[in-house]
C-alpha cells in the first residue's frame, strides 16, 4: 500500500483550502490524497464574510461591498464598516477555482469515494474509503460529525433557507446588501433576513434563525414569501436557485488533534465561530497557521494561547443569552451596532485581541442578562 504524506478526508471548503495552502508552502511537493464522496460541481452554498484588504480568493469573488445595512428595533440604516469589506463567494466558483489550481500539481491525487472509517495506527493515519485502505503520515479530517447533545454545552443551530429571486423590474440597490434585517416576527427566537443583491433585479434573500429546532419546509417558504411581500413592494418574482443550510452554533469542546496522526479541520475541528456561525474566514486563518506550523516544526498543530481561549468563554455567554432568551435577540444586536462602530464589532468577532476595544464591546451589552448568563455558564461548565 502506498503511503501518502497527507490524506485530506473531505474535499469541501476546509479540505480544498488546506490543499491550496499546502501548494503555497514549502510542503508543495508532498504526496497528498484528497477524498470526497461528491464531485463538488454544484453551487451548493454561498459564503459571505468580512475581510480587510485583499484575500486569497479576491479574483473569484462574486460581489464585494463596502457598506451593509442593518435593521433592528432601535437602529436602522447603513453600517460603516471602516476598513472592512463584505465579500460574497459562490461555492461553484470556489470549487472550479480549486479544480484547476490543484490539477497543476501531479503530487495531488483526488478520489471520489465514501469514507467509511478513519483510524490512528502506529504506522500513520489510516482511512478506508469505498472498502479500499489508504495510509498517510497525517490525515486531515473534515468529515467528523460534532457531538451536539452534551448537556453542559449550548447547542444551538443556525438554520436558513434562501432563494435567489429575479423580479420583473429594477428594484435592488446593488451597493446596499442587508446583513441583518430583523423586521420579521421574532416569535421568541432570533430571526432575521439577509438580502444580497447581485444586480438591480436579482438577489439572494435568506431567512435565518438561531435556535434549536428546524422549521418545516413550508414554514421557511411562508416566512420568505411574507418578507418579500412586505419589503419588495409586492413585486412579481421568479425563484432561480434555492439554498438550505444548518450550521452548528455550539461551544462543544472540539479536539482538533484527537490522536497523533489525525487532525480535524473545518466545522469538524470546531472552526465555526459559535456565537455567529461564520466559518469561512476563520477556516482560512486557522489553516494558514496550521500549514505554517507544519512547515516549520513538522507537526500540524495550530498554536492557541490560553489567553486567546477566553473568546470561547465569551461565545458561551452569548449563546446562553440566546438559548435562555435572556434579552430579545433583535434588541441585543441593535444595541451592539448602535453602541459600537461595525469595524470594532468585526474585530471582536474575529478575535483580533484588541483588549480595550474588546472591553468596550462587552461593556456596551445589557449588563443584567449578560451577568446572569455568565454565572449560568460557570455553573454549567464547572459545577454540574
Ligand atoms: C448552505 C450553507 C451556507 C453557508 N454560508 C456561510 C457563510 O456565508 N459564511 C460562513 O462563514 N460560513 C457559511 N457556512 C458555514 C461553513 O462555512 C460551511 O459549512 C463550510 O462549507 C464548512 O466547511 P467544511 O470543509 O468544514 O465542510 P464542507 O464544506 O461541508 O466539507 C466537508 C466535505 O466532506 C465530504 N464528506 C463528508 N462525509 C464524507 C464521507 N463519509 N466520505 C467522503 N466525503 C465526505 C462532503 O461531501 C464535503 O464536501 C455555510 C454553510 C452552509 C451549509
Amino acid at each position: 500500500m502506498k503511503k501518502y504524506d497527507f490524506i485530506i478526508a473531505g474535499g469541501g471548503m476546509a479540505g480544498l483550502s488546506l490543499a491550496y495552502y499546502l501548494t503555497q508552502s514549502p510542503l508543495r511537493d508532498r504526496s497528498i490524497l484528497l477524498i470526497d464522496r461528491d464531485q463538488k460541481n454544484r453551487n451548493d452554498r454561498t459564503w459571505c464574510y468580512w475581510e480587510r484588504g485583499e484575500g486569497a480568493f479576491e479574483s473569484i469573488l462574486y460581489r464585494i461591498w463596502n457598506q451593509v445595512e442593518f435593521h433592528g428595533p432601535t437602529l436602522s440604516g447603513l453600517l460603516d464598516m471602516g476598513s472592512y469589506r463584505y465579500k460574497m463567494l459562490r461555492g461553484i466558483d470556489f470549487y472550479t477555482f480549486m479544480d484547476s489550481h490543484l490539477a497543476r500539481f501531479s503530487n495531488i491525487e483526488r478520489r471520489q469515494a465514501t469514507i467509511n472509517r478513519i483510524k490512528d495506527t502506529p504506522q500513520g493515519g489510516f482511512v478506508i474509503a469505498d472498502d479500499e485502505p489508504f495510509i498517510a503520515d497525517y490525515v486531515f479530517d473534515s468529515t467528523y460529525a460534532l457531538n451536539l447533545t452534551i448537556p453542559e454545552n449550548h447547542n444551538l443551530l443556525q438554520h436558513f433557507k434562501g432563494w435567489v429571486i429575479k423580479i420583473d423590474q429594477p428594484f435592488f440597490d446593488v451597493s446596499r446588501p442587508r446583513m441583518m434585517d430583523f423586521r420579521v416576527p421574532q416569535q421568541g427566537d432570533c430571526r432575521f433576513v439577509y438580502v444580497l443583491p447581485f444586480d438591480e433585479q436579482t438577489a439572494l434573500i435568506e431567512y435565518t434563525l438561531f435556535n434549536d429546532k428546524l422549521l418545516t419546509d413550508a414554514e421557511y417558504d411562508n416566512d420568505l414569501h411574507q418578507y418579500i411581500q412586505n419589503h419588495l413592494n409586492g413585486l412579481q418574482f421568479d425563484i432561480r436557485e434555492t439554498e438550505f443550510g444548518v450550521i452548528p452554533m455550539s461551544d462543544v469542546t472540539t479536539q482538533e488533534n484527537p490522536s497523533k496522526h489525525i487532525i480535524r479541520i473545518g466545522t469538524s475541528g470546531g472552526y465555526t465561530k459559535p456565537s455567529t456561525g461564520y466559518t469561512f474566514q476563520r477556516t482560512q486563518r486557522y489553516l494558514r497557521s496550521l500549514v505554517d506550523s507544519l512547515a516549520q516544526t513538522g507537526r500540524p498543530q495550530r498554536p492557541v494561547s490560553w489567553w486567546q481561549k477566553r473568546y470561547k468563554f465569551f461565545d458561551s455567554i452569548m449563546l446562553n443569552v440566546l438559548e435562555k432568551h435572556r434579552y430579545p435577540a433583535d434588541a441585543m444586536f441593535s444595541v451592539l451596532y448602535e453602541r459600537n462602530p461595525a469595524e470594532r464589532v468585526f474585530q471582536f468577532l474575529d478575535e483580533e485581541d484588541k483588549f480595550f476595544d474588546d472591553l468596550r464591546v462587552m461593556n456596551s451589552m445589557p449588563k443584567w442578562p449578560f451577568t446572569v448568563a455568565l454565572f449560568d455558564v460557570l455553573r454549567r461548565k464547572f459545577v454540574s
